[in-house]
């Protein structure tokens, strides 16, 4: 079987690598705390925002400096995956090549984002499931602004 035989033949579901969302991620700490083996590095600093013109108190915001994962230690788990509130992980059917140096399997969040293409699309909906409640909210917020709109 050549390489991209084997490739072509991985379940599209795998879990290969963790793709990081950098966006979305908010440094709450969350993974990096139920991660069993603590093989997640997240730093970060606070970034003052300071309060609007119509007033208010000034606010602060995490800032991600730093998120690695260190492929050595992780046992695949996915806990990480699942505890994240904000969708920021995800599993990548993409595997981790092989590594002579150990310290070479710590990866840092330029890697980790690479792989977000890769992350497969979810499954479509079931076509008997209820309409999402986040669907009906819009629907509502949209006919709201509609007729604000037309007053
Ligand atoms: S999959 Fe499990 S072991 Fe690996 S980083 Fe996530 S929580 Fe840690
Ligand atoms: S749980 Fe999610 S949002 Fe929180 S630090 Fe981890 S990846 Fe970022």
């Amino acid at each position: 079987m050549t390489g991209a035989e084997r490739a072509a033949a991985i379940p599209a579901r795998s879990r290969g690598v963790i793709a990081l969302i950098e966006e979305n991620c908010t440094s709450c700490m969350l993974c990096a705390r139920e991660c069993p083996v603590w093989c997640i590095h997240i730093d970060s600093h606070q970034e003052a925002l300071p309060a609007g013109p119509g007033g208010g108190r000034d606010r602060t915001r995490n800032v991600l400096d730093r998120f690695a994962i260190d492929w050595s230690l992780c046992m695949y788990c996915s806990i990480c995956v699942e505890v994240c509130p904000f969708e920021a992980l995800y599993w990548s059917p993409e595997l981790a090549p092989a590594e002579a140096d150990i310290r070479d399997l710590l990866h840092e969040r330029d890697r980790l984002a690479s792989w977000v293409p890769s992350v497969p699309p979810p499954d479509p909906l079931d076509e008997h499931a209820p309409p999402a409640k986040e669907l009906a909210a819009a629907e509502k917020a949209a006919a709201r602004q509609g007729r604000r709109a037309q007053r």
